[in-house]
């Protein structure tokens, strides 16, 4: 039996199984347990990959990007403490009719016991065919900034001229694929 690199027997660790059944890196090709994939599963876990059906090829924790966003870092550090996986809170909001095309929102606010003041925004957008969408996520957006767009319409502003005047322009984004 292989120990884990955190020290858990397999077996008795809750947790164990995610990771394990990542099939390998898709960048260095190693598996686990000689590479972790615990930021990759941490991104599943937050809706990261949304949609679209089949999540993207696997990469181990040191293939994986460095951390950019203070949501990377909080889950990084939330994982680093514990096995657990982090428990993050997050707000999503679906079924936007609105002319710039947006339909729906997502966005963390807290990992396990902190709460973020940036997030990742990931915005879907209609795609060209009906029931088709098409994900962007925009980095390091105040987590006030999401919220206010979660409100907008309580404050008679519609989800759509909020993303156009507030958000569109406003952050780093990319498309998700
Ligand atoms: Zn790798």
């Amino acid at each position: 039996m292989n120990a884990r690199p955190d020290g858990f027997a397999i077996g008795q660790d809750p947790e164990v199984g995610k990771e394990e059944k990542v099939e390998g890196c898709s960048k260095c090709g190693r598996t686990w347990p000689a590479v972790r994939f615990s930021r990759y599963t941490a991104a599943c876990n937050i809706g990261e990959f949304m949609l679209g059906g089949e999540p993207p090829p696997p990469l181990c924790d040191a293939c994986w990007p460095k951390p950019e966003s203070e949501l990377d870092a909080k889950i990084a550090e939330a994982q680093g403490v514990s096995t657990a996986p982090a428990l993050i809170r997050s707000v999503e909001v679906t079924g936007i009719d609105s002319r710039t095309n947006v339909v729906s929102f997502k966005y963390a606010t807290h990992v396990g016991s902190s709460e973020l003041l940036t997030t990742l925004l990931n915005v879907a957008f209609k795609g060209k065919n009906p029931g088709e969408f098409t994900w962007y996520v925009y980095r390091d957006v105040p987590v006030a900034i999401a919220e206010a767009w979660f409100a907008a319409p309580s404050h008679g502003e519609s989800y759509g001229k909020f993303f156009a005047a507030q958000i569109k322009n406003s952050y780093d984004s990319e498309r998700k694929v």
